[in-house]
């Protein structure tokens, strides 16, 4: 009995971004759901009795959702499991980053607004986080800069946003690289030619082929944290 539109049960595929128990014993969760966007899903009771739902409620669990969609509010009523990253969560540097990803997932975007595009790009920076095949900076800049690239705000790696010459050496001021001559005064970070080779060929290589690569990447973590800070916030200032 699936309902499109109004009152009615539902089943929609996503990921559990937070979770919060009331004093009563409820349970609520907020899942981002394929073509419904960020949504509070409410468990009556469900943080009382843990048995029924296991660890299916826990943040960052991926599964189809059983929902009752009442006149005011979501109903969850099941949870199918589909990966639930018991990994990462042995790694309390990668939880830790996949719980700010979350936590950037819930900031920038709108409830009740579809972010399909999202949900890949979400899912494979866990798994990249996961394996540990990457250097966890370089992940963390990879899925900002593939979330920003799926919104068309992410910076161009390979040329001058001021003459569109191509880049060796540039300097990173969030929105854009410049060069040299460019760039003038102004600060930024300073990217060597292999710093921003480096940058460029984690966003690009899909997540396979990031999972067979070797760890051998030389940038500065420092340096991959500010600019990845800039990234965040491109996003912040686009909200
Ligand atoms: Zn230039």
């Amino acid at each position: 009995m699936e309902a499109r539109a109004g009152q009615g049960l539902l089943r929609k595929r996503g990921v559990i971004l937070r979770r919060r128990d009331s004093n009563e014993g409820d349970r609520s969760i907020y899942v981002l759901l394929r073509e419904e966007g960020p949504v509070w899903l409410l468990a009556p009771g469900g943080a009382r009795g843990k048995v029924r739902f296991g660890g299916a409620t826990d943040p960052l669990v991926w599964g189809t959702f059983h929902i009752y969609r009442g006149p005011n509010r979501w109903y969850l009523r099941e949870v199918d499991v589909r990966k639930d990253f018991l990994l990462l969560r042995r790694y309390p540097s990668r939880i830790r980053r996949a719980a700010e990803w979350a936590a950037s997932l819930v900031k920038y975007t709108l409830p009740g607004h579809a972010s399909d595009d999202l949900l890949p790009i979400f899912y494979w920076s866990l798994s990249v986080l996961e394996s540990g095949r990457l250097r966890e900076d370089l992940a963390d800049w990879r899925f900002y800069w593939r979330w920003l690239r799926s919104w068309g705000l992410a910076p161009n790696l390979e040329r001058c946003q001021g003459c569109g010459a191509v880049l060796g050496e540039a300097f990173f001021r969030g929105e854009s690289l410049l060069c040299a001559q460019c760039s003038g005064d102004s600060h930024g970070v300073k990217l060597s030619a292999q710093d921003r080779g480096e940058l460029f060929a984690v966003s690009v290589m899909n997540h396979e082929k990031i999972l067979a690569m070797k760890n051998l990447h030389g940038i500065d973590p420092v340096k991959v944290q500010s600019c990845t800070r800039m990234l965040v916030r491109t996003l912040s200032d686009r909200v």
